[in-house]
């Protein structure tokens, strides 16, 4: 509703002030929902992220003229681009944004979102907040942002590696004097690869400016308990699942519709994490993720975990040198668990030496050992009044052990030939999880033709990863190309699955059979997948399935 109406009504000027005021009392209310008379508006499904891929997760919901968006993630690898944002979603159209959980295929697209203008809530668990707040600025190094300004000084011309700065910050004359100041243009996720990197005081202010944008929009919601958003347009209740610390689905009530986007359901094999639900509900349309398309085969996770920490007792009793390649969210404090349960068995000595090569790893196994303690005040507190870690972990939680006695939060040797400085008979967890990039590459390198070294992989591992071709196969290849380098393979290679993290089709179906979904859209899965596992859930749930495709516009109501 617009004012010039109202003014062409004026019955005269002392009444114009009591006028704009009701207009803009009118222009504030929300629309009167499922009101007679009053149009629904259409609701579209759309997606530029996890459509027909496994990453880059980034689902719209358009509302008439508003638009909604669940996860904001960053693509892995070849799989797409993460810049530009899609020029179908306009940045000032968005009312709200919902993340799921923090990984970075999920929020990683987060910042440039927050670059590109948007200033309204993003709505997200505490503790996807208090993971997000330290994973998040660490990663804005590697952040695809487009074309941007660096400078560095001219003095460093010529070393390996260079530290830059962005053009529009000061840093005061004595850092590097504007004279001397060399200027260049390209891409941050490109700078590594160039021989750059952020200096240290740029990545520090990136990450404080990151952090107060955050603190300003980020709305923290309790889970289980229904949320209004903008002025009760839509509703939103976020649903714990046992995926990592925080994850949660998000369940949207809009108009009489709901719609339920599952973000990454949990496989229930972390002990921390509390069991996944049996939804009841009914859901019209349910965005499922579809990651885990074949049934386990690997059997009981809890039983192949323990067995994991008995393996690891054996190996480093035995002066063996172990290299666990571990992502360096939530496998790198999942795999510190198990160890910290072998030294309370007993299968590894209580110092045993465990060097964890990430600083973020680092800060997160931190924060595990904070949300530990926090959890083990709030469990034995007489007033329960605000439980804001219990509905996130198991009892569990509070008695794990995240930094044990033999713990070191660095990799570095004097020995120029060990350069992570990993002895024999210590264990080291290294980034990253497929040993491509980081320490576990370097280690790769280093100990790879030491028939005293033993790779244990801890994860699924792509097929074309240096982790994922050590482990194909029955038998590790003879030798292995890293790079430009080639390193026979003469250190053991190992391999669990124990620490699968996403649900397979059985137990997808046992969570959501109860909601009789009208139509399930599948997503988060490779496309040659889908046809087969939209087919079985067709028929084992009874709905219709779609696997959507990026850009493709999705009505999900009639004109
Ligand atoms: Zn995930």
């Amino acid at each position: 509703m617009g004012i010039s109406w109202l003014m062409a009504l004026l019955p005269g000027r002392r009444f114009l002030p009591a006028l704009l005021g009701l207009a803009l009392l009118l222009a504030w209310l929300p629309p009167a929902v499922g009101a007679a008379g009053e149009a629904k508006q259409p609701l579209v499904y759309f997606g530029h992220g996890g459509q027909g891929t496994v990453s880059g997760s980034l689902h719209v919901l358009e509302h008439g003229p508003d638009l909604y968006l669940i996860d904001v993630g960053t693509f892995f690898g070849g799989a797409g681009a993460n810049y530009p944002w899609p020029e179908d979603i306009a940045v000032d159209a968005i009312r709200a944004v919902f993340i799921t959980h923090a990984h970075a295929d999920h929020l990683g697209r987060l910042p440039l979102l927050l670059h590109e203008g948007y200033r309204g809530p993003i709505y997200m668990t505490r503790v996807t907040y208090e993971i997000a707040e330290v994973t998040m600025p660490a990663n804005l190094g590697f952040a695809d942002f487009g074309p941007e300004r660096f400078y560095y000084s001219r003095h460093n011309a010529g070393r390996s590696r260079i530290p830059v700065y962005l053009e529009g910050y000061d840093f005061a004359a004595q850092t590097v004097r504007p004279e001397n100041r060399v200027y260049f243009t390209a891409s941050r996720s490109r700078l590594s690869a160039d021989g750059y990197y952020l200096a240290r005081p740029q990545r520090q202010k990136l990450a404080q400016e990151l952090r107060r944008r955050l603190a300003r929009q980020v709305v923290i919601v309790d889970p289980g308990k229904p949320v209004p958003v903008e002025q009760g347009r839509l509703q939103a209740t976020f649903l714990p699942t046992p995926h990592i610390p925080g994850s949660a689905m998000v369940r949207l009530l809009v108009d009489d519709h709901s719609l339920l986007f599952s973000g990454d359901v949990g496989a229930g094999s972390s002990p921390l994490l509390p069991a996944n639900p049996r939804l009841k509900n009914g859901v019209d349309f349910l965005f499922l993720e579809g990651t885990m398309a074949y049934a386990r085969r690997d059997g009981d996770l809890g039983r192949q975990r323990s067995r994991f920490g008995r393996n690891i007792g054996k190996l480093a009793t035995a002066g063996k040198r172990v290299v666990i390649p571990a992502f360096v969210l939530d496998r790198s404090q999942q795999v510190m668990f198990e160890l910290g349960r072998a030294i309370d068995e007993g299968y590894l000595p209580a110092d045993q030496v465990i060097r964890v090569c990430s600083p973020t790893a680092n800060q997160l196994l931190e924060l595990y050992d904070d949300f530990a303690g926090r959890l083990r005040r709030e469990l034995t507190a007489a007033n329960h009044e605000k439980p804001s870690l219990s509905p996130f972990f198991t009892p569990k939680m509070a008695g794990a052990e995240f930094l044990p006695p033999g713990y070191i939060g660095e990799c570095a040797g004097e020995a120029p030939d060990n350069p992570l400085g990993l002895e024999p008979g210590e264990i080291g967890i290294m980034a990253s999880g497929m040993a491509d990039f980081s320490a576990a590459r370097r280690a790769l390198l280093d100990y790879l033709e030491d028939p005293d070294t033993v790779f244990y992989f801890v994860g699924y591992q792509a097929p074309d990863s240096l982790g994922g071709r050590l482990t194909a196969g029955e038998e590790p290849p003879a030798v292995l190309k890293i790079g430009d380098e080639r390193r026979r393979v003469r250190a053991t290679v190992k391999h669990t699955g124990a620490f699968g993290s996403h649900a397979d089709p059985a137990a997808t179906e046992r969570i959501f059979a109860a909601t009789e979904p009208g139509k399930i859209f599948l997503v988060h899965l490779e496309q040659k997948r889908g046809k087969q596992l939209a087919e079985r859930y067709r028929r084992q749930l009874g709905s219709e399935v779609v696997v959507p495709r990026p850009g493709r516009r999705y009505p999900l109501t009639e004109d």
